[in-house]
């Protein structure tokens, strides 16, 4: 795989799912390079012959459109440019160009016209003429608008791409990386986006490698180069030499070594040396993690985040629909318990089907549990659902983003009404189901005392208590230093949490990355937090640091942390225990 002819680039960004993986660039730049190399079978050439029609008529309305208003507003003289793309749509050679390569290839549509217009728009770069060289422009862009129309119905996607490839974009929608084929995309590195972005949490589940925050890496790059990305040290080397490839198949070799180690670990339970036992769960995202989780050894499932079930799919998921994942899961995860957090659209996450406003600060928005309470028959319809999987196994239903008791209490109102209309309908539920909430807001965490009396858990979303706490927005790169889960006022507001719900006789868990870390769990451990959720692929992991660790360890390190006065000085204290009771674990961390 060395590329000689090439020069060796190493990029540094933040390494979020660890991993070495090596492959093919699969570029994503723009919108309308979202679209996948496919072959094609010989009875779909009609098909992509259909597609190409309608979006060259779909493109020769637009510009049609874009003429008349732009006559209009500057003059015909300006709208002529237009003239220009219009006789490249109407160019019969090119176009029989594509639908002769379409046969030829066999490719889908896109791929071909892509290489149809890039070698026109090449072969006229190439002429010493000014005006000629200018129509290469007017074919990228004409390209460009065709393509796009070809992905308003699109027969490909990253769900089917054909060949193995690192996928490289400027950014990736969670959305997007919830339906990555991963025997296909083999890692993937973006430009922007941080360790706790959706994208990066998501990656993690799939057990992907993943590096974030590369600023450049999309233009740095071409479709094919061949790259290698360290997900654990966020390492992205482009045309690797022989050398990095045997280090970095070292490295991956020792992680996978490390890693089939812990399955030893699989039944063992999540206790420190001195008896000290935590709930070790799992988090996950779609109904189908459940066979990781049931493989990973974690007892239950702490946190599932079901917006992914509404943004998997074009419609809203109705109460059957729901009922029937909820009550699976249930069933597959007794006698374990399931932790079904409630919808939380907003943020970085967002529904094609219900229109949402376009915010300046989507994370302090519509988001969670303000837009359910706006929006009581979506909310209500999932609570029926949980309401219903109750009956047949321990569900627990949690509210994100709670900011005041008085969401608790307007929610809970709602939760009764359920009660109430499946109690009318003869339809069973279990009336004592535990009801927790988040606790990932400041406010939250500061009036917790407030919150415990009305439910029976918490569990501690840091992602979001860092970002809102230190006015961190949690997917931007520029400003990921600045994101300090150890910053004194984090770990402050975590202890007051815990100690408040000891108080009032509840559990408290963390279901953020922090609980993830390794270098964090024994701290969590040491303040006292009753469970950790986390991954599933994580679960070895942390099950191991926490056994090897006596509580009377983790609590002298809480104590110890607590008269510290900086992030940094706090993430070295935890960095010492790691390294005393498992130093193999601190050289696969960056
Ligand atoms: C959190 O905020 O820590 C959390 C677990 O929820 P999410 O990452 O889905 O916002
Ligand atoms: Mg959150």
């Amino acid at each position: 795989m060395e590329e000689t002819s090439h020069k060796r680039v190493e990029l540094q960004g933040i390494g979020v799912s660890p991993g070495v993986a090596t492959g093919p660039v699969f570029l994503m730049t723009t919108e309308e390079d979202r679209f996948v190399e496919r072959a094609i079978a010989d009875d779909e050439v009609a098909r992509e012959i259909a597609r190409f029609e309608e979006a060259l008529i779909e493109t020769r309305r637009q510009l049609h459109d874009i003429q008349r208003q732009v006559g209009a507003a500057i003059g015909q003289q300006s709208a002529s440019i237009f003239d220009a793309h219009l006789l490249v749509v109407d160019d019969r050679s090119l176009v029989e160009e594509v639908i002769r390569g379409l046969s030829v290839q066999k490719k889908n549509v896109e791929t071909v016209l892509r290489l149809v217009t890039d070698r026109y728009a090449q072969a006229l770069l190439r002429v010493e003429d000014d005006y000629l060289r200018e129509r290469a422009a007017d074919i990228r862009d004409v390209s460009r608008r065709i393509l796009r129309n070809l992905s308003g119905a699109a027969s490909s996607s990253l769900a089917n791409l054909d060949t193995p490839c690192i996928l490289v974009a400027n950014d990736l929608a969670p959305s997007e990386a919830a339906t990555l084929n991963k025997q296909k995309v083999l890692g993937f590195a973006t430009d922007l986006g941080s360790p706790t972005s959706h994208t990066a949490i998501m990656a993690r589940a799939l057990n992907v490698p993943a590096i974030v925050g590369l600023h450049d890496v999309s233009v740095r790059v071409s479709r094919g180069d061949t790259v290698l990305i360290d997900g654990n040290k966020g390492v992205f080397i482009i045309h690797p030499t022989r050398e990095d490839l045997e280090r970095y198949g070292k490295v991956e070799e020792a992680r996978k070594t490390l890693q089939s180690s812990l399955d030893r670990l699989r039944d063992e339970p999540a206790e420190t040396i001195d008896g000290y036992h935590i709930v070790l769960s799992a988090n996950i995202e779609l109904p189908g993690d459940v066979d990781t989780v049931l493989a990973s050894g974690a007892s239950g499932v702490g946190l599932f985040r079901t917006e992914y079930l509404y943004l998997s799919q074009k419609h809203l998921p109705n109460e059957d629909e729901q009922a029937a994942i909820y009550e699976d899961l249930a069933r597959r995860i007794a006698p374990e318990h399931a932790v079904i957090r409630t919808l939380d659209l907003g943020g970085d996450k967002f529904l094609s089907t219900v229109k949402m406003p376009q915010e300046m600060n989507p994370f302090m928005g519509w988001r969670a549990i303000r837009f359910c309470l706006a929006q009581p028959e979506i909310f209500k319809t999932q609570l029926r659902a949980i309401l219903r999987a109750s009956a047949r196994g321990n569900v627990k239903i949690m509210y994100p983003m709670i900011s005041s008791l008085d969401e608790v209490l307007k929610a809970n109102l709602l939760l009764d009404e359920c009660m109430d209309e499946l109690r009318a309908k003869g339809i069973p539920f279990d009336p004592d189901l535990d009801v927790g909430v988040m606790i990932e807001v400041p406010s939250a965490a500061l009036t917790a005392h407030l919150i415990a009396p009305h439910v029976d858990f918490f569990s501690l979303g840091t992602n979001d208590l860092v970002q809102y706490t230190l006015a961190v927005d949690r997917v931007n790169e520029r400003i990921a230093y600045l994101y300090q889960p150890t910053h004194p006022a984090i770990i402050r507001l975590i202890k007051n949490t815990i100690d408040v719900g000891h108080q009032h006789g509840i559990w408290t868990g963390v279901c953020g990355e922090m609980a993830a870390n390794p270098l964090m769990v024994p701290l969590l451990i040491g303040l006292g937090v009753d469970e950790l959720s986390v991954s599933a692929p994580a679960i070895p992991l942390v099950k191991d640091v926490v056994r090897r660790l006596r509580f009377s360890q983790a609590e002298e390190l809480a104590q110890l942390v607590l008269e510290r006065e900086s992030a940094f000085e706090i993430n070295e204290q935890c960095r010492a225990l790691v390294g005393q009771v498992a130093p193999e674990i601190l050289d696969l961390l960056a």
